[in-house]
């Protein structure tokens, strides 16, 4: 299934067209694209694609996608998970992850603009995918993690380094909530859509040029082993967002480094998915 956030509505997209979740249900189904991440609902989506008559459903426009999860109870994000960003970073491959979080307030859709502050001129991008928790858990084993993830969608972990690696200490979590640091989507696919949910291949480009590039086989901690490990001592919710980390060829380990500026944009391609293209705008 393709799950989506239209005008701020539930929705399930077949083909290019829209079908409006709370009216083709009859009201049982809730507007609020929060009901997408329950996996408790999932069946009950799957019998509306099912009955539902395509042809009289209006066609997407794709300008009106809104962030699939639009109000997760916690993101968490993963700061090294492939080889190729570890050893830009010049940092050794760890042993366990390592996470911070992105508060909700970072949350935006997958057309909006990227604000950057005045005067902030190391804002940096992390293309990544994005694994939305389904079900209430903990202390989940690694093979079962594929059956309590609603979908998969797309993400940028924008980033200010001035404030990430000011000294003395570091500072994650503060310079990736900045509003609008989180784009995702464009929309949440169901992981049994995916040819293999453990080789996802994702791709991000800042002007139209390539500048990153990867696939979720490369990851250190692959999804199962990662939301396992997370779950251990951490209650998941529906919507819960997991950024699984982001490939070599960011903007700061370039030479010369390339910062997000006004004007630019930033397109996001997970493959099998979609495409996100974010504007940055100060302000
Ligand atoms: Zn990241």
């Amino acid at each position: 299934m393709r799950l989506a956030n239209v005008e701020g509505r539930s929705s399930l997209l077949v083909e290019q067209r829209v079908l409006d979740v709370e009216q083709a249900s009859g009201g049982a189904l809730a507007s609020d694209p929060m009901v997408l991440s329950d996996l408790g609902h999932h069946d009950a989506l799957r019998v509306l694609l099912e009955t539902g008559d395509p042809e009289g459903l209006p066609e997407l426009d794709p300008a009106s996608l809104g962030p699939p999860v639009p109000r997760p109870s916690k993101v968490v994000a993963i700061a090294l998970n492939y080889r190729s960003h570890a050893e830009e970073s010049n940092k050794p491959i760890p042993d366990e992850p390592h996470l911070f979080a992105k508060f909700p307030n970072c949350v935006t859709g997958p057309y909006d603009p990227i604000r950057i502050p005045p005067g902030l001129d190391m804002i940096d991008f992390e293309t990544e995918v994005v694994v939305v928790i389904g079900r209430r858990c903990k202390g989940i084993e690694p093979a079962a993690v594929w059956d309590h993830v609603a979908g998969v969608t797309g993400g940028q972990d924008i980033s200010d380094r001035g404030e990430q690696f000011r000294p003395p200490l570091k500072q994650f979590t503060m310079a990736k909530s900045y509003d609008t640091f989180g784009p995702i989507g464009p929309v949440m696919l169901s992981p049994d859509e995916l040819a293999d949910p453990d080789d996802i291949e994702l791709f991000g480009r800042l002007e139209g040029r390539q500048m990153q590039h990867g696939r979720t086989s490369d990851l250190i901690f692959p999804v199962p082993r990662l939301v396992a490990w997370l779950n251990r001592f951490m209650t998941f919710e529906p919507g819960d967002l997991i950024f699984t980390g982001t490939p070599g060829g960011t903007g700061e380990s370039r030479t010369p480094p390339v910062f997000l500026r006004d004007g630019m944009v930033l397109e996001t391609e997970i493959a099998g998915i979609g495409v996100m293209r974010n504007p940055c705008v100060e302000g």
